[in-house]
């Protein structure tokens, strides 16, 4: 059992969902849940944990709040995100859940930190778009990672400092078009994307994991979580999604964590963390194993992993650019708008947009953010 007040935002996605379940397990008292538009899901979610306070931050038709607060007395129900970031300073709680996807989750993640409490942080964007500012507060506010490759690295280097570690080795799966010839490439349909070999997650991130670009994010989301230079962090396909990550020692051995794969395992790490706690939820057999392998990254077949990683070491602005960018031409090709083989091209040309600024501070990030995604909307339509 779990002994925290949880604060849940993006209880609704995916990660929401398996968070919940946990908490069901665990017993954890729930007492701050959020979801963007999906009402009947949060109101069903607020009714069987018995969560006192819920935020609906995408929710502005007067009419439907008068109506949802009519119909929910015993629940206090708030609008928009100025309201999430309101209830994060006010409610009480003692670690919070960010499973908000993408850059909408990134104020979010500064009103957690700025009150000093502890963050599970499933929301890669804040890194990847302000790890320079999340830094900052590394010593006070603690950050557990829920992707599942960080908390397998945050499990395996434990207690050792940096200065021990010689690499951290990140896996990936490889995505729905690991064996695709490459040819039949442009033929790809949304359909196609949207279904992953190995887990099962939101669409943004189950698209990221086709082109890998998810990929570059979590090199990045790795620089900022455990303070190493991108010299010395490496992604490697791993098909069968059973190792999570690896750290290499400067004494050349390895520490892998491993499970089969589902994110409840690390969610439940992040939220039971500095202790383990026995749990029936996650179980593997090591005889009903495939055989592990891994494979280096083709540079053809995921030209986006190698422009974040060039995006990545440029830093500044430019991460956050290439994540607009991507955004924007992953939402183009969902609607059929545009080729899956055009994504790349669209974001190497947006990065080009934008003059590099050194160390820029959350307003300008979250502007030249929504600058660029409706930039890449505008020029393809
Ligand atoms: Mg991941």
């Amino acid at each position: 059992m779990v002994n925290k007040k949880l604060a849940l935002l993006g209880a609704t996605g995916s990660i929401g969902s398996s968070t919940l379940e946990v908490a069901t397990e665990q017993q954890i008292p729930i007492t701050l849940a959020s979801a963007h538009r999906d009402y009947p899901k949060l109101l069903e979610a607020a009714i069987k944990h018995k969560i006192p306070c819920v935020v609906l931050t995408g929710i502005s038709e007067p009419s439907l709040q008068v109506r949802l607060r009519r119909e929910n007395p015993q629940l206090r129900i708030y609008f928009g995100e100025s309201e999430l970031l309101k209830a994060l300073q006010e409610e009480d709680y003692d670690i919070a859940l960010n499973a908000i996807t993408g850059s909408a989750g990134l104020r979010s993640t500064f009103a957690i930190l700025n009150r000093g409490k502890t963050l599970a942080l499933a929301n890669k964007e804040s890194l990847v778009m302000a790890g320079h500012l999340v830094r900052e507060y590394t010593s006070d506010s603690p950050i557990i990672p829920v992707d599942s490759e960080h908390s397998a690295i945050f499990q395996a280097i434990g207690a050792h400092p940096a200065s021990e570690i010689r690499k951290l080795h990140i896996t990936a799966s490889g995505g729905a078009f690991r064996e695709l010839p490459l040819q039949d490439f442009n033929k790809i349909t949304p359909a196609e994307a949207l279904k992953h070999p190995n887990w099962s997650m939101g669409a943004k991130v189950t698209l990221d994991s086709a082109t890998m670009f998810n990929k570059a994010l979590e090199v990045i989301e790795a620089h900022w979580l455990f303070g190493l230079p991108y010299s010395q962090i490496e992604a490697v396909i791993h098909p069968q999604s059973v190792i999570h990550s690896l750290v290499e020692f400067i004494d050349g051995s390895f520490l892998a964590q491993m499970s089969v794969p589902d994110m409840k395992l690390p969610i439940l790490y992040a939220l039971s963390w500095p202790s383990r706690v026995p749990s029936a939820l996650v179980k593997t057999s090591l005889l009903e194993l495939p055989v592990l392998s891994f494979q280096a990254i083709e540079s053809q077949r995921y030209p986006l992993f190698y422009l974040g990683l060039e995006a990545a070491k440029t830093g500044g602005i430019h991460p956050t650019v290439m994540n607009a960018a991507v955004e924007a031409a992953s939402s183009l090709f969902l609607k059929g708008l545009i080729p899956f083989t055009d994504i790349s091209g669209i974001v190497r040309k947006a990065l080009d947009w934008q003059t590099p600024l050194t160390f820029p501070d959350l307003d300008t990030i979250i502007e030249v953010n929504l600058r660029v995604f409706q930039k890449v909307i505008s020029q393809s339509l």
